[in-house]
């Protein structure tokens, strides 16, 4: 058994891998994106995983790498090509060498072209290979600066990926047509740049005619992820919130938990969107909640004040996300939901008024 997950980085295309094995919880991830890294770890926290290492399939020149980011977040180790020449790895990977997770593992290929210290890594049993910005779905990365090869580039395909079963899938690290898998079988017949009958002599004839602008990153994205995504200071997409100890739930919802709601009672304001029947129902409320039920908040979210933050409820924590997000939208800053609604705060004995036992 394998657990698995593609994620997506709208901002440079660029795909993100988790593997786990679900008996151990064990898991690996390949190259993460700076920015994704309050969304990657939330997803490892809620599937209930250790993340190890991150793993890098080269020192990428049009995003950061989220390899130092997690580690601050989750702990896990940075793991990269010894041909990246990048600082800050706990282990440097050559080719052959096996990353473990749990029962399962990775092995690494040296496939140079694009950069030299370009890796893919191929699952255990060999019906998955990630290929980095080596094959692409139907293409290849370019070969045309951070010491690339297309000589390189053709021979490793050949002797490190189109050797690999028919069957096996392959996964690049980037798809710019939203395309998301595709096979050595596939790529070995209909890949136009190298499947087929293509030559090594037409291959380096047709990259060097590619004709590319350098990516606009680049000159941020290379020094950075020479230093394996190290950058204190640098904004997430989603900068953690100081006013409470917030979760950021792989939803993209803000949540903070009913025993900081309760000892802190007096600093926040409590927003109860529930429906009125359901604020006196048998569930009761929190003391001094103010009922603004769903289907009239944005009209009355001027009546919330920013001095203190709001935190939203209702019954299961559903339509008090949904708050979340409508408040943010009209203009509060400090916002969360109450995880887990009333029902949760009353599983947890904490006050409430009127309701029934
Ligand atoms: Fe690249």
């Amino acid at each position: 058994m394998l657990m698995f997950r593609q994620l997506f980085d709208p901002q440079s295309s660029t795909y993100t891998y988790l593997l786990a094995d679900p008996d151990s919880r064990e898991a690996v991830m390949l190259d993460p994106v700076y920015e994704e890294a309050p969304r990657d770890s939330a997803l490892v926290r809620e599937l209930g995983l250790v993340l190890l290492t991150t793993l890098e399939t080269h020192v990428h020149a049009d995003h950061v790498t989220g390899a130092w980011n997690l580690k601050q977040r989750l702990g896990s180790k940075i793991a990269i090509s010894a041909d990246s020449k990048a600082e800050g790895a706990d282990r440097y990977l050559k080719d052959r060498d096996t990353v473990k997770f749990g029962k399962r593992f990775l092995q690494v290929r040296a496939t140079p072209g694009h950069t030299n210290g370009c890796l893919t890594y191929v699952l255990d049993d060999e019906t998955m290979a990630f290929t980095g910005d080596c094959v692409l779905i139907r293409g290849c990365g370019r070969t045309d600066f951070q010491q690339g090869d297309p000589r390189a580039m053709y021979r490793a395909v050949h002797a490190q990926i189109f050797s690999l079963p028919e069957s096996c899938l392959l996964y690049p690290a980037h798809d710019y047509r939203g395309l998301t898998v595709s096979s050595v079988g596939e790529e070995r017949r209909f890949n136009p740049r190298l499947g087929g009958e293509v030559s090594e002599d037409d291959f380096v004839g047709y990259m060097s005619n590619l004709g590319l602008a350098h990516p606009k990153q680049m000159d941020i994205a290379v020094p950075a992820n020479l230093k394996c995504g190290r950058r204190e200071g640098a904004a997430d997409t989603m900068e953690q919130p100081s006013w409470a100890p917030l979760n950021l739930t792989f939803a993209g919802i803000w949540e903070v938990q009913p025993h900081w709601v309760q000892e802190h009672a007096r600093e926040v304001q409590v927003i109860d969107v529930r429906e009125p029947a359901e604020y006196d129902g048998p569930l009761g409320h929190i003391p001094g909640a103010v009922l603004i039920p769903l289907g009239d908040l944005a009209a009355r979210a001027p009546e919330i004040g920013k001095d203190r933050p709001a935190v939203t409820v209702c019954r299961s924590g559903a339509r008090s996300a949904q708050a979340t997000l409508m408040l943010k939208k009209a203009g509060l800053e400090r916002v969360a939901n109450l995880a887990g609604g009333m029902l949760r705060w009353r599983a947890q004995h904490f006050a409430v008024e009127g309701g029934r036992e």
